[in-house]
Parts: structure tokens; sequence; C-alpha cells
């Protein structure tokens, strides 16, 4: 829909503005979640001094700044990890609107940017993938679709099929089942963690069944890119690779350590969710830049992925 630039200008601001916030409750999420916590109650507070934190000490990133990372009761340092999501969150929104415009597809994407960010984080943090945003995301991306065939026209929605979304759902969840089956059997060990499979079952729901071969495509390619230059970087420094999110530097490292030592959960997670994000940004466009690099016809393509 084309809207007067006025309007767009300050839609773009109140993306960015509600990403931001968007962004201090993903921290919630992130912090409590794992811990089977409310994310509604009690109000944030200081974990070193229990002191709440007032309204002007919670202004998104701001407030960080402004404290200089420390608590205002008793200086105990805070996390860069608020920051970065509130400004990763705001980004993410300001994207989403940017790129999908007025339409019913932008408030659906940035939620699902929200769910992905939540995923991110604490799956680095605590090596799972929180059932809060992956099973209700296989339902909602299914919702999602139906919302798509409701109004074919002009919703940008990615999947605009209810059966593109179940089998993208179905196709996403079975090959990472799979996967972990299979590395059970001939490897010997546990697999990718059944966490991973909800999520790609989550981001084929939205993405469809070409959007989880894509996505899957994608997170193998950075993970393998980030564990290599993750090596080459350790026997060119010796380094740590934890950089530890928490606070407490020590205990990170040694919980890491403990999590780490039977040797069985690589954290695909954010892989998957970086790549998901990739294909819903650039997901057919990308495909039909490659298939015109190969030099085929793409007149036949362009019907399929739009049929999709
Ligand atoms: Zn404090």
């Amino acid at each position: 829909m084309d809207i007067p630039p006025q309007l767009d200008t300050f839609f773009i601001a109140l993306s960015f503005v509600l990403g931001a916030m968007v962004g201090s409750f993903c921290n919630v999420c992130i912090c409590r979640w794992p811990a089977g916590e409310s994310v509604i109650r009690p109000r944030s507070r200081c974990p070193q001094c229990s002191s709440g934190i007032a309204w002007y000490d919670n202004i998104p990133v701001v407030s960080w700044l402004l404290l200089g990372a420390k608590c205002r009761g008793c200086g105990a340092p805070i996390s860069w990890q608020y920051p970065v999501v509130e400004g990763i969150t705001a980004l993410l929104f300001l994207a989403v609107y940017a790129w999908f415009g007025f339409t019913i597809a932008t408030p659906v994407y940035m939620a699902l940017c929200a769910g992905l960010v939540i995923v991110t984080f604490v799956d680095l943090r605590e090596w799972i993938i929180p059932n809060e945003v992956s099973i209700p995301g296989i339902f909602a991306g299914i919702a999602v679709s139906l919302l798509g065939m409701a109004f074919p026209e002009g919703s940008a929605l990615r999947v605009v099929s209810v059966f593109d979304a179940l089998a993208g759902a179905a196709l996403g969840g079975l090959i990472l089942y799979l996967l972990d089956r299979i590395t059970i059997l001939i490897l010997k060990k546990p697999g990718m963690g059944f966490g991973d499979v909800k999520l790609l079952a989550m981001l084929g729901a939205f993405l469809g069944w070409t959007g989880v071969l894509g996505t899957l495509m994608l997170a193998c390619i950075l993970g393998s890119a980030v564990g290599l230059s993750l090596i080459v970087l350790e026997k060119l420094g010796g380094g740590t690779r934890d950089k530890g999110l928490g606070t407490g530097e020590e205990e990170q490292d040694a919980h890491a350590t403990e999590k780490a030592l039977p040797g069985h959960y690589i954290p695909f997670g954010p892989y998957l969710a970086l790549a998901g994000l990739i294909f819903l940004f650039f997901g057919p466009e990308a495909i039909l830049a490659y298939w015109a690099a190969l030099e085929l016809p793409a007149e036949e393509l362009v019907p399929i992925l739009q049929g999709l």
C-alpha cells in the first residue's frame, strides 16, 4: 500500500522505537524463560543488590550508556547483552518495515524477528532453544499462512498457502529429526538436540518448504564458516572461545566447560535463526539470482516461486 512520505518517515521511526522496547522485553524472556520464571512479575531488579530498576534507568540502550554499564544502586556491571539485544531488535524492526512496508507481513515478521532474537541469545547462553518460542511459533506460522490465503493480494507474506506452511513445518522438523537419529546411530553420540528440530519446523511454517531447504543450507554454510574461523583463531592466538555473556565470567566459563565436556551439543540455533532471517529478507530473490547466474530461464521459476 502506498502511504504519504511523512507518514512513512513516522512509521520508520516508530518501528525503531518499538523494536528497542520489544528488545527490552526480549531480554527479560532471555533471562527468565530458561529458569522457568514469569516474564511479567516481578519487575526488573538488579541481580546484585535487588534494588528495583526505575523507568528512567530502563530506557533501551540509552540507560545502559548513561549509567556507564553499571547499576545505579550498587555499581555492579550490567551485561552488554542488554543493549545489544535491544539494538539488534530495533534494527530488525526497522529493516522489516523498510522491506515489507505498510502490509500485513510487517507486524508478523517483526514478531518472528523478536522470537529469533530470543532463540539466538538463549541458545548462546544456555544451549537450549526455548519451547516458549518454537512451539507457539509453529502454530503462529500456520495461522499466518491462512491470513495469506484470505488476503492473497498485497499481504507481502512469504507463505500464502496453508499447505506450504504445513509442508514447511513437517519438512523442517523431519529433516533435523532424521539427522539427529542418524547421528545417534552412526556416530554413537547425541545429535542436534530436539530444540533445533522444533526451531526449523517453526521457520518452515513461516517460510514454506523452499524456505526450509534454503535456511538449512545457509545455516550450514554460516556454521562451517564460523566454526572454521574459530579453529583458525584458536590455532593462531590460543585464546579462549567463550566470551561469557553474563556478569560472572569465571562462573560462566566453568558452566560452559561442564556442559561442553560430554561433547554433546553444538549450538546450531543461532545459525538457523540468522539463516532464517536472511531467507525471510532475500529468500526468493536469492534463489532467482542464483537461477539467473546459472543462466537458466527465469520465466519458468517465477510462477513456481510465486505459487508457493
Ligand atoms: Zn545493583
